[in-house]
């Protein structure tokens, strides 16, 4: 096989495709890019510089001084804005929120697609968001698509957030997992669809070992 190998884990938060991409890129030795990461880096930006994460001309005009770059420590990825590691703050369900209102911006899908593109063009990746087998890697080898219940995806992310000491309740967790989920399914821009060539992969009734077991299988057979 010539050039290089892309997986792409999209899904809904909560449905486990961050930790089954980690521990893939763990298991594979291909670098883990988690794509949210970035659009929670530009909703960083914009709370932070008091534009609207709707004011789609505003936050245009600004992008000459948005510099992100990603760095991995041990596997793991920092995000960096404008030198300044901001992987903790851009956790917070503000952030979140600012995230999922700045990616619905045609202009800042195209302001970051060359940047995911040009990653997965130097080496062998694993990444995971909502349009990367639609839109940012089209000709990855493999695709999958996550899916779990929506109850399910929510209790996983509120034990990883208490589980960081945040402060939040399960209702608020719930409630704002079920508004971005619906702002990315439905939205007109690089929607969080399944790829047609996507393997689609519910692992509401799976451990975390048996999610990467399956996950594993769906790879082999697809590279062989
Ligand atoms: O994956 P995560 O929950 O960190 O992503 C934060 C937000 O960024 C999502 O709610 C989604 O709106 C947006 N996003 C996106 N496309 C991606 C990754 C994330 O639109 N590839």
């Amino acid at each position: 096989m010539t050039g290089t190998v892309k997986i792409a884990i999209d899904g809904p938060s909560g449905s486990g495709k961050s930790t089954l991409a980690r521990s893939l890129s763990k298991i594979l030795g291909y670098v883990y890019v988690d794509t949210g990461a970035i659009y929670r880096t530009v909703g960083l930006y914009a709370k932070r510089n008091g534009i609207s994460p709707d004011d789609e001309k505003s936050l245009k005009e600004r992008f000459p001084d948005i510099n992100i770059s990603l760095k991995w420590e041990n596997g793991c990825q920092r995000i960096l804005l404008n030198g300044e590691d901001v992987s903790e703050d851009i956790r917070t369900p503000e952030a979140s929120m600012y995230a999922s209102a700045v990616s619905a911006l045609p202009e800042v899908r195209k302001f970051l697609l060359s940047m995911q593109r040009d990653i997965a063009a130097r080496s062998n990746v694993i990444m995971d968001g909502r349009d990367i087998g639609t839109v940012i890697l089209p000709d990855a080898q493999v695709k999958i698509f996550m899916h779990a219940e929506a109850k399910i995806r929510a209790e996983r992310r509120y034990k990883e957030l208490v589980g960081k000491g945040k402060d939040v309740t399960y209702k608020e967790v719930y409630d704002d997992m079920c508004r971005r989920d619906k702002n990315d399914s439905t939205r007109e821009q690089a929607p969080c669809i399944p790829a047609k060539d996507a393997v689609i992969f519910d692992n509401s009734l799976l451990s975390e070992t048996e999610t990467v077991e399956r996950a594993l299988k769906i790879i082999e057979e697809k590279i062989k």
